[in-house]
């Protein structure tokens, strides 16, 4: 098991950054177990579908896509290509919502274009007495937020409505959180997100800003009294997205992620 792990790893090294990992969650796949239990456990016999799906990583197919699983902050989520997968990046902006209310938790949260549900159900986790309500375009991505939900225990605090950012809304939230799309039209992506992910999920016209220019003027009339809406950004767009807020009448505060890159805007009305 250990050799073919070892093996593995070699072959994937050139086509991922993390060829061990990759390994080890496969196979952990492959036998139908926990990466934890496969670390921990005895060795077993390595199967054959091991190979298959080695193979389907080499072509670059992500490791989420493959298992159908993947981890964002408490939660263990289902993927599918429908939705885009969670990155630790995005964790983000939990620890910013986290640091806006302190001791206080927000009661009503929404989540613009909510994909697998991750930002949405992270926050539900982080705080259990609030109830949430996801947006998406894509009723195959609604479908697996709600899948998540019923899952993860958060189907009777939850709510996942058909549409376009905020169009139809007319509530306000404490929190709202959203992980637009924001990549520039011409901008090339690695093999393993623009040959696999759902490109509607991620480009945003030539600047990346698109979706920013549609959605930030909604926040005002959505946010509640010391609200707060966190969203995710290029590592570029600081500026861009703050100055949008500002016209839209929110003062906004700019976020790193771990590897000290600008991730996330909190914006607030005045
Ligand atoms: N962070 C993603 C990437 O690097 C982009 C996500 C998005 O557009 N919301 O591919």
């Amino acid at each position: 098991m250990s050799a073919a792990l070892t093996k593995a790893a070699t072959l994937l090294a050139p086509v991922s950054p993390t060829p061990r990992l990759d390994a080890e969650l496969l196979l952990a796949h492959a036998l139908g177990i926990s990466r934890e239990a496969l670390l921990l456990g005895p060795a077993r016999p390595v199967p054959p579908a091991f190979e298959v799906l080695i193979r389907r990583r080499l072509a670059h197919e992500p490791v989420a896509y493959i298992t159908g699983t993947r981890s964002f902050w408490t939660l263990d989520l289902h993927v599918t290509p429908d939705v885009l997968i969670p990155r630790p990046d995005s964790e983000t902006l939990i620890e910013t919502a986290i640091a806006h209310f302190g001791a206080r938790a927000p009661a009503t949260i929404l989540d613009l274009g909510t994909g697998s549900g991750a930002l949405l159900l992270a926050s539900l986790d982080q705080w259990p007495d609030a109830r949430g309500l996801g947006i998406d375009r894509s009723a195959a991505a609604l479908a697996v937020a709600r899948g998540n939900a019923e899952r993860l225990g958060f189907g009777n605090r939850v709510r996942f409505v058909q549409g376009s950012w905020a169009d139809a809304l007319a509530a306000r939230f404490d929190l709202i959180l959203c992980n637009p799309p924001y990549v520039e039209a011409e901008a090339t992506l690695a093999p393993d997100v623009a040959d696999y992910e759902p490109s509607a999920a991620l480009y945003a016209g030539p600047d990346g800003l698109d979706d920013y220019r549609r959605l930030v003027p909604q926040l005002r009339r959505l946010l509640a009294g010391n609200g707060v809406a966190v969203l995710e950004i290029g590592a570029t767009q600081a500026a861009a997205v703050s100055r949008l807020a500002e016209r839209a009448g929110l003062n906004a505060a700019t976020a790193q992620d771990l590897a000290g890159l600008d991730r996330c805007v909190a914006l607030t009305a005045p």
